[in-house]
């Protein structure tokens, strides 16, 4: 018996980044940990991927190239093919569409890797000419925010959470999607830290805290707004700070006396004592004695104001001068802490020549598929599932169910997209091949190891674009590089690749306190207040008075404990923890409808209808329906999911989906 641990990196769409150790006998993998030392992972992964290996020899995995025999609105039949037919069938079909700008890529987070992620990949649409893809669906309006306040995506460290005094848990289920920052801020509760939750949703994570305070989706700007009232009523500012470091403050803080806690109170559905006592805790404090810290994450900017809200939230600490310490201040995304490490010319962005090709927004991929002008003739999805994640999924699947339409789908398995596929290439997982991560929980530079020899006849992404690449005629020397040489060249000379091969990983060097002295990414270095706002949903009683009486309860979608958008819903074991698609609904909005838990229900508005089992339950606040995703259509109720009944229209900057911004009726299925 042959046994080896080999270092890994965790690929999902998650801000945690976990430094993993695998454990492969007799070439097969036995085991997936976390690393026990590696700072930010602290030897403990998530329920989700510790069940990696469960994934990876999923009976359910595709493993050999499989072509399309029925039609797209018939049940999907495939049969298999050979890798030489696919590719040269695949590289014929893409060749004989006339403008490449009708060829559209469509990707995201399926995997985090640098490499497996657009390193090969975007090469190949480059040298094609093929659409561009705005990439919004998850972090865009928050990232613009962020970038228009701080200059880039900037934060805390994670790590120093753990001194802080109060922690702000501002639109995160930590425990859920943020394990070890949790693992921090547990960490500073036990040394007395004030912990208070801030979502709509009474989750596991405002459980555990001291305060749960239940806005309406969508007022978190608002709620911003009402303590800089509070902190300017009161003289809790530090002006020193706001003098020196902050453009705009005039005009906030105009904005800002228009917010006293009664108006912030109907706004957001809570109490005006809720607001003044949240301004007290954050603010009447010795910012070196007891820190403040805010850790946002995106839920709450998946709104019309979502981008206005997360500006005005990360202007808290500037005007208390939290930022002096290095455990105030506030975390959404540290991002932007690598950018200066990565190589900008990995996608070999050369290979365009001059052109411009039209950008297609991943979000409004339903209308695009419908309506581009001209049409979309080829779509190629990797490393995402589109007709279950992407909003408004009537449209989606009625788009990719155009017979017109050819498809090619790289994958583990058969998801609701592949299920619409002309081609599915089995793909590998993270196990099977090499790869280079960065993260936007912590600032570690991680390496991933193949631990194991692709299963079937797996291939990496990056092969199979180099093959495609090759099939079409293209030799520029972009598409011979080995997916090392494709490792080296994705950052500066800063990174070390030898380390992160034997260690795993390479901290950057980030300040403990970024800020304490200003030095903000901006182009004067300040922090920048103006023009921030808060911003109504589209579909609430304030902008949309006629659709809130048809429809009067909000529906947030949050992401179910076990699975990680929608990877992972495939995994039995996980499944079989969450039993089934739900709702949760607040016990008096149950009983108005004359609906009982545990009988199936629809939530529907004109868009469509979003069937699942009703839990009443004291997760919901009243007026807000929490239909916990995202279950692939196959596997819920009658073929759909939440993204039934969400929309298509875009949030105040950033072009992202306002997934939480959605007014439904539910009523017995
Ligand atoms: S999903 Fe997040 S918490 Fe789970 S292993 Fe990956 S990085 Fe860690």
């Amino acid at each position: 018996m042959t046994t080896r641990t080999v270092f890994g990196a965790c690929p999902h769409d998650c801000p945690d980044t976990c430094a993993l150790q695998v454990t492969v006998e007799n070439e097969r993998v036995i085991k997936v940990q976390g690393r026990a030392e590696h700072p930010n992972t602290h030897g403990a992964l998530c329920t989700k991927v510790s069940r990696y290996a469960e994934r990876t020899y999923h009976a359910e995995r595709v493993l050999h190239p499989l072509k399309r025999v029925s039609k797209k609105t018939e049940a999907p039949r495939f049969v298999q093919v050979s890798w030489a037919d696919a590719i040269a069938d695949i590289a014929a079909r893409l060749k004989a569409v006339r403008d490449p700008q009708c060829i559209q890529p469509y990707s995201y987070a399926g995997t985090m890797g640098l490499i497996q992620g657009e390193a090969m990949a975007g090469r190949l649409w480059n040298a094609l000419g093929a659409a561009r893809l705005d990439r919004t669906i998850c972090a865009s309006a928050g990232g613009a925010g962020l970038a228009l306040t701080y200059g880039h995506k900037l934060g805390m460290h994670t790590r120093h959470f753990a001194g802080a005094k109060l922690i702000i848990i501002w639109g995160s289920n930590s425990i859920t999607s943020n394990l070890h920052f949790w693992t921090y801020a547990n960490q500073a509760k036990r040394e007395g830290a004030k912990l208070v939750c801030i979502d709509p949703r009474r989750t596991e994570t405002a459980d555990k805290c001291h305060q749960h305070i239940a806005v309406l989706p969508g007022t978190d700007g608002a709620l911003a707004l009402g303590l800089m009232h509070e902190l300017i009523r009161n003289d809790w500012l530090d002006r020193d700070y706001i003098e020196s470091h902050v453009d705009g403050w005039d005009e906030l803080r105009a904005k800002a006396l228009a917010w006293p806690p009664e108006r912030v109170a109907e706004t957001c559905g809570i109490t005006a004592d809720e607001v003044r006592g949240l301004a007290r805790d954050y603010a009447d404090r010795d910012v070196m004695e007891a820190p403040a810290a805010i850790r946002m994450n995106y839920g709450l900017q998946r709104v019309r104001g979502g981008g206005n809200a997360v500006r005005l939230i990360a202007l808290l600490p500037c005007l208390t001068g939290a930022w002096r310490h290095p455990s105030g201040g506030a975390l959404l995304s540290a991002s932007g802490w690598n950018a200066p490490y990565k190589n900008p010319e990995l996608e070999r962005p050369d290979l365009l020549a001059g052109r411009q090709p039209r950008m297609v927004n991943m979000s409004t991929i339903g209308d695009a598929l419908l309506q581009a002008d001209p049409p979309i003739e080829a779509v190629v999805v990797y490393n995402s599932n589109p007709v279950a994640v992407a909003p408004e999924s009537p449209k989606v699947v009625k788009g990719f169910q155009r017979e017109d339409l050819f498809t090619v789908v790289l994958e583990h398995f058969m998801t609701d997209t592949a299920d619409l596929a002309d081609y599915v290439l089995p793909a590998t997982t993270q196990l099977e091949h090499l790869d280079v991560h960065t993260s936007y929980g912590h600032t570690d530079v991680l390496m991933n190891q193949a631990a194991i020899a692709p299963l079937g006849e797996a291939k990496t992404n990056t092969q199979i674009f180099r093959e495609l690449a090759a099939a079409m005629g293209l030799t520029d020397k972009a598409f011979s590089a080995t997916d090392e040489e494709l490792a080296a060249q994705a950052f500066t000379p800063d990174i070390d690749l030898d380390l992160l091969r034997s260690q795993g990983w390479q901290p950057l060097p980030i300040p403990d306190a970024p800020f304490a002295n200003g030095g903000f990414r901006t182009p004067n270095g300040r922090a920048q207040a103006a023009g921030a706002d808060f911003v109504p949903n589209y579909e609430s009683a304030q902008a949309a008075p006629e659709l809130a009486a048809r429809y009067p309860l909000a529906m947030i979608s949050p992401p179910a404990r076990n699975f990680l958008n929608s990877s992972f819903v495939n995994v039995k074991s996980l499944r079989d923890i969450e039993g089934e698609p739900v709702i949760e609904m607040y016990a008096d909005d149950a009983a108005a409808r004359g609906l009982a838990d545990g009988t199936l229900v629809a939530a529907f508005n004109d868009r469509g209808r979003y069937v699942a089992k009703l839990r009443v339950s004291p997760r919901a606040r009243p007026g807000v329906v929490n239909g916990l995703g995202v279950w692939w259509r196959k596997l819920g109720v009658q073929g759909s999911n939440v993204n039934e009944v969400t929309h298509q229209r875009l949030t105040d900057m950033g072009n992202a989906p306002a997934f939480y911004d959605c007014l439904v009726e539910v009523e017995a299925a």
